[in-house]
């Protein structure tokens, strides 16, 4: 049982509105930006001021 959080597991966190997930999860969105490549693009807000957590 987990009785307390754990930071152990490396998620991302959108900066705009605290939505979190596990990095490369198909809940984020990936979009595909001229000269910058791939970047994740939050599903609830539509924010890609996303952190990558490792
Ligand atoms: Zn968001």
């Amino acid at each position: 049982m987990e009785s307390e959080t754990s930071d152990l597991t490396a998620h991302s966190r959108c900066l705009n509105c605290g939505f979190e997930a596990p990095p490369g999860s198909e809940q984020w969105d990936q979009i595909e930006v001229p000269r910058l490549g791939e970047m994740t693009r939050c599903p609830d807000c539509g924010s890609t001021n996303v952190m990558s957590g490792r």
